[in-house]
């Protein structure tokens, strides 16, 4: 229920006014029903780690262990939910700042071909690790792109261990295209895919398809609005493409001819 409400109908100046209130009251209000369910998120995310960490340092504490084999393993819990802390900061951080527009972006000429080479060997031990077959393959003529390609390299590794993440067999792949005026990229798995019903939510923040099995892996539900924003700023488009069971393919579109930041659109 609003509280800011004016209760004037009248056809003239005045019921214009009022309707403009009215309407920023319901934004208000929108504005601060996200901000309580992102602190109530942000709550609940930590709440879990620290409620390990407390436990296991309090059984370490108490010497409540039988063999120095199960010291070493709670130690690695407690190693393990220290760094999921540490990622969820890092996270929230560099979202608060995306969306304070306190983000500089450094671009420059960038041959795209071969910085994506190398986000994709920076993945090859996390799919190897997993004994995934990671492709890279580049095909149309090369462009040179005027962007950020810290930020480029950021947005594909996330994409690319996201794909490594949740996929238990096959192959995680990765397509270059170089089009006329402009260049596409294509970051495919072969793993568990994503309900259709559930795509159009997955770029939100803290959004994640299962709770448990997003936790298991030690994600933060943050990576794919990073990723989303992130595209935003450097001007291109991000769609997602998802089968249960079969695969998911995330395609990122970036127009060669708009430089970010200056004929941003
Ligand atoms: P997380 O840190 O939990 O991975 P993300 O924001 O990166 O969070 O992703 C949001 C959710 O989208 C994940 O929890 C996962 O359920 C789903 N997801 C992301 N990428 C993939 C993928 N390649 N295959 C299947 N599910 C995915």
């Amino acid at each position: 229920e609003l509280e800011t409400r004016v209760d004037i109908r009248s056809r003239d100046e005045i019921g214009a006014l009022a309707g403009a209130i009215n309407d920023l009251a319901v934004d208000l209000q929108h504005y601060r029903d996200t901000r309580q369910e992102f602190f109530a998120n942000i709550s609940h995310e930590l709440r879990t780690p620290i409620t390990y960490l407390e436990g296991y340092a309090n059984v370490l504490k108490d010497r409540l262990y039988a063999t120095e084999e199960e010291k070493d393993q709670y130690l690695g819990i407690i190693y393990m939910e220290a760094r999921r802390i540490q990622h969820l900061v890092d996270d929230l951080f560099e979202l608060a700042k995306m969306e304070e527009g306190k983000i500089t972006l450094a671009p420059e000429w960038i041959d795209l071909a071969e910085l994506m080479e190398q986000a994709v060997n920076k993945a090859r031990l996390k799919a190897a690790d997993k004994a995934l077959k990671l492709e890279y393959t580049a095909e149309g003529a090369p462009q040179w792109m005027y962007t950020d390609g810290a930020r480029m390299e950021q947005i594909v590794l996330n994409l690319l261990e996201n794909a490594i993440r949740y996929t238990e067999k096959g192959t995680v792949s990765m397509r270059l295209s170089f089009e006329a005026g402009g260049v596409k990229l294509a970051v495919r798995d072969t793993g568990i895919g994503i309900p259709e019903d559930e795509l159009p939510f997955i770029f939100e923040r803290f959004y994640r398809v299962e709770k448990s099995r997003s936790r298991m892996h030690g994600g933060t539900g943050l990576g794919l609005s990073i990723v989303h924003k992130l595209t935003g700023l450097l001007g291109g488009a991000i769609t997602v493409a998802s089968r249960p069971g079969e695969g998911t393919c995330f395609e990122l579109y970036f127009d060669l001819r708009l430089r970010p930041g200056k004929d941003r659109v």
